[in-house]
């Protein structure tokens, strides 16, 4: 049996290739309610901290993988004294906190929008003035989906920034560069134990108010600036020494430049496309990677672009004929997560679409773009 630590649609879908390689999957969440418990042959609905949750676990896994980078540590370190964790818990570690990343990519010379530490509110305007402005104030920790994030235009926001630092729950924060990128890329990388790598195709991503709102694959870049993204993730997740699958985000500045913006240890939602694109999906290369099989080719069968459905869209497409229209569209692919309550900005479910040329699938996901008018 293998185990994968948090059970939302991440942990789904990897139940689901976990299953279909032959596999037992068993899902720790903290929430009773999320759709991965509902698949899974061991369902364990605890706290991370339950040390009756960790025996039962631990006891009837071989492997333990996760979806979510911000399970704690220690529960990681304590599953590591009996099995294998993958990727390991001292790269939950470094990933965890956006100050330490950053410090541990440019310390292997991946290039990183400037940054600074901010450890109290008082520290910003010094960090501010030393960036220069516009620049961006980040939560270190559990900031996602763009939460946590405050922009600075100029001197005359660090008072106000300042005083919302104060308020907030989690601290320390990190100062960076604001960055006028051109696009913004991704692309996974699945590393074996042995050292074994595959690079998915470099991928172009488009950003709704900090929430991921379409994919493209490939991106609309020059091959050869798509291949140094892709060797510049792969460097990325060999100087972690990272087992697993692991998503790099790029961005892409007008000159051709080529920034990390951040490094998730698990499967992303850029890299969605992969189940219906690919010849081995995301969910299946994290599977092959946690149990030690050979990895899987990534080869793109044919071109396609992601959309997501976040909060109401599902209601904005269940209009009407909108939810027939897409299931007689060919090439649509719809994927609904199972989420009990809708939420504003909670991801529903994603469609992708399939064509033959890149502009097809680009046409065909307009229709479903207006539908949910994205810019
Ligand atoms: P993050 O939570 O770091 O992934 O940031 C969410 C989104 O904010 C990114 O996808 C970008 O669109 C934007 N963003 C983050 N960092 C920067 C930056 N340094 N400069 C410009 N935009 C950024």
């Amino acid at each position: 049996m293998v185990g994968v630590l948090g059970g939302g649609q991440l942990g789904s879908m990897f139940a689901v290739a976990a299953r279909r390689l032959g596999y037992r999957v068993a899902v720790w969440d903290q929430d009773a309610d999320v759709p991965a418990l509902k698949i899974a042959d061991l369902p364990v609905a605890a706290p991370f901290a339950d040390p009756t949750a960790l025996n039962r676990f631990a006891g009837s896994v071989s492997a333990v993988t996760y979806e979510w980078e911000n399970i704690p540590v220690a529960l990681g370190e304590a599953l590591e004294q009996r099995l294998a964790v993958r990727p390991a818990s001292r790269i939950l570690r470094i990933l965890q906190n956006r100050v330490e990343q950053k410090q541990f990519l440019a310390s292997h010379n991946i290039p990183v929008a400037t940054f600074r530490p901010i450890a109290a509110p008082s520290d910003l305007r010094a960090a501010a003035e030393s960036i220069g402005f516009p620049c961006l104030c980040k939560t270190a920790t559990h900031g996602y989906d763009g939460k946590g994030q405050w922009r600075l235009a100029g001197a005359q926001d660090l008072a106000s920034v300042q005083e919302q630092l104060g308020k907030q729950a989690h601290s320390p924060w990190v100062l960076e560069q604001f960055l006028a990128f051109d696009k913004e890329l991704s692309v996974l990388v699945v590393r074996g134990a042995d050292g074994d790598k595959r690079v998915y195709p470099t991928v172009e991503n488009v950003h709704e108010a900090g929430i991921l709102r379409t994919s493209r694959a490939p991106a609309e870049i020059d091959p050869r600036l798509a291949q140094r993204a892709g060797d510049l993730a792969a460097s990325v997740v060999a100087a972690l020494e990272g087992v697993g699958v692991f998503c790099v985000e790029l961005f892409l500045m007008p000159d051709g430049g080529l920034f990390v913006n951040e490094v998730a240890p698990r499967p992303h939602n850029s890299g969605h496309y992969t189940l219906d694109a690919c010849t081995v999906s995301q969910f299946e290369q994290q599977v092959r990677a946690v149990c030690g099989l050979p990895l899987g080719e990534v080869r793109l069968l044919c071109p396609a672009v992601m959309v997501n459905l976040i909060g109401e869209d599902l209601t904005k497409v269940s209009a009407g004929e909108g939810l027939a229209n897409l299931f007689r569209q060919p090439g649509a692919k719809l994927h609904l997560y199972g989420k009990k309550s809708v939420r504003p900005g909670r991801k529903m479910g994603h469609v992708t679409f399939l064509a033959e040329k890149p502009a097809q699938a680009w046409e065909s996901a307009e229709t479903l773009r207006r539908v949910l008018r994205c810019p």
